[in-house]
């Protein structure tokens, strides 16, 4: 990396498990930049909700409890041997977070808008200094809307379920490929759909369909992108 050239921001955007967050990790390790993962950030408030009987088992959120309890919710990220770990008062909640318990109520979280208004607070706060690479569904439309580089990501639902799906049982977790695909589906509808900041493409992102992409292909096609970008 060329150090005397100003750093820039970057937002990566797209669909539930299109492989848009390995991609920024893997962008941001290269070029020296931090990498923040926005979706964490919606997953551990609700993960909060969770713990503290503010969600149904029909997934029904008690908003207005939720949103009393903002203020005691703290989210920061611990730099780990094997990554970043996301934090939720301290505690490292990372693998937690990751469970198909909270992949199915998160959406039903990230609709509400005072949590997006005080999330996307903390996100530019984090982003003040540029350097950085952030992921999520509306970086590129509300976060950053002047990141000088932006991606959307997409793949078919199935690939997208099957690469999700690996990654689970890889893990050590329980996971069956309809289930994942089912959750998958049901967050592209609810992310689409909603009122405040819907997840939708940028004007001017760039779409990048990675459905029949190595991930060596992905991550140069990104770097391509940087180069091109940083190169003006
Ligand atoms: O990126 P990930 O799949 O972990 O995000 C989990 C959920 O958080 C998404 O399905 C979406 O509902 C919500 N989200 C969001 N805005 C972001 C990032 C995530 O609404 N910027």
């Amino acid at each position: 990396m060329n150090n005397n050239i100003s750093p820039i921001t970057i937002a990566i955007d797209g669909y539930s498990s299109s492989g848009k967050s390995s991609m920024a990790k893997a962008l941001a390790k290269k070029i020296g930049y931090r990498y923040i993962d926005s979706g964490a950030m919606y997953r551990a408030v609700t993960l909060y909700a969770m713990r503290n009987n503010m969600v149904s088992p029909q997934h029904e959120v008690d908003s207005e409890k939720l949103i009393a309890a903002l203020p005691q919710i703290n989210i920061d990220f611990k730099v780990c041997e094997d990554g970043q770990h996301t934090m939720l008062n301290g505690e490292d909640v990372e693998k937690e977070i990751r469970q198909l318990d909270v992949s199915n109520n998160v959406s039903q979280v990230a609709v509400i808008p005072q949590i997006r208004h005080a999330l996307v607070a903390m996100q530019q706060a984090f982003g003040t200094e540029k350097g950085i690479v952030m992921d999520g569904r509306d970086i590129g439309t509300t976060v950053f809307p002047d990141a000088e580089l932006k991606i959307f990501v997409n793949a078919s639902a199935e690939t997208r379920a099957m690469r999700r799906h690996k990654e689970l049982l890889d893990k050590g977790q329980q996971s069956t490929y309809e289930d994942v695909l089912a959750n998958v589906m049901t967050r592209d509808h609810i992310d689409e759909n909603r009122e405040e900041s819907p997840l939708r493409k940028a004007e001017d992102a760039i779409l990048l369909d990675n459905s029949n992409m190595s991930i060596e292909e992905q991550d140069k096609w990104l770097i391509d992108r940087f180069n091109e970008v940083i190169a003006k």
